[in-house]
């Protein structure tokens, strides 16, 4: 897959996993999401994930859980590992599992 393509998918699948964390973890009012916006700590992580992604010095990009670079700050890792994880769950049972394959860090 070419970069720019690679990328712009890989932005939708980050956008999606903090989106729904997001809501699900932090904006959740007895059942209902407040806001499609999301809260200031996921829009911190969304956009560094963002910025990684884009920046990724490898080519192809593996997943970023066989990565040996390890871009990421050690506190930001460990939040999109939160995330993957329990987005993750989240799109298996609906069926992403293409997704889910690929992504879960
Ligand atoms: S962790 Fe590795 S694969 Fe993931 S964005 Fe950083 S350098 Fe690329
Ligand atoms: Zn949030």
């Amino acid at each position: 897959m070419k970069k720019e393509k690679r990328i712009k998918k890989d932005e939708k699948v980050l956008q999606a996993f903090i989106k729904i964390y997001c809501e699900q973890k932090h904006q959740k009012t007895g059942g209902v999401p407040k806001s499609n916006a999301l809260c200031p700590a996921c829009y911190d992580l969304l956009s560094y994930a963002l910025k990684r992604n884009e920046l990724c010095p490898l080519d192809p990009k593996p997943r970023c859980k066989k990565c040996h670079v390890h871009c990421y700050k050690p506190e930001m890792r460990e939040r999109i590992k939160e995330v993957m994880k329990f987005s993750g769950q989240y799109y298996l049972r609906r069926g992403r599992v293409d997704w889910v394959y690929k992504y879960f860090f």
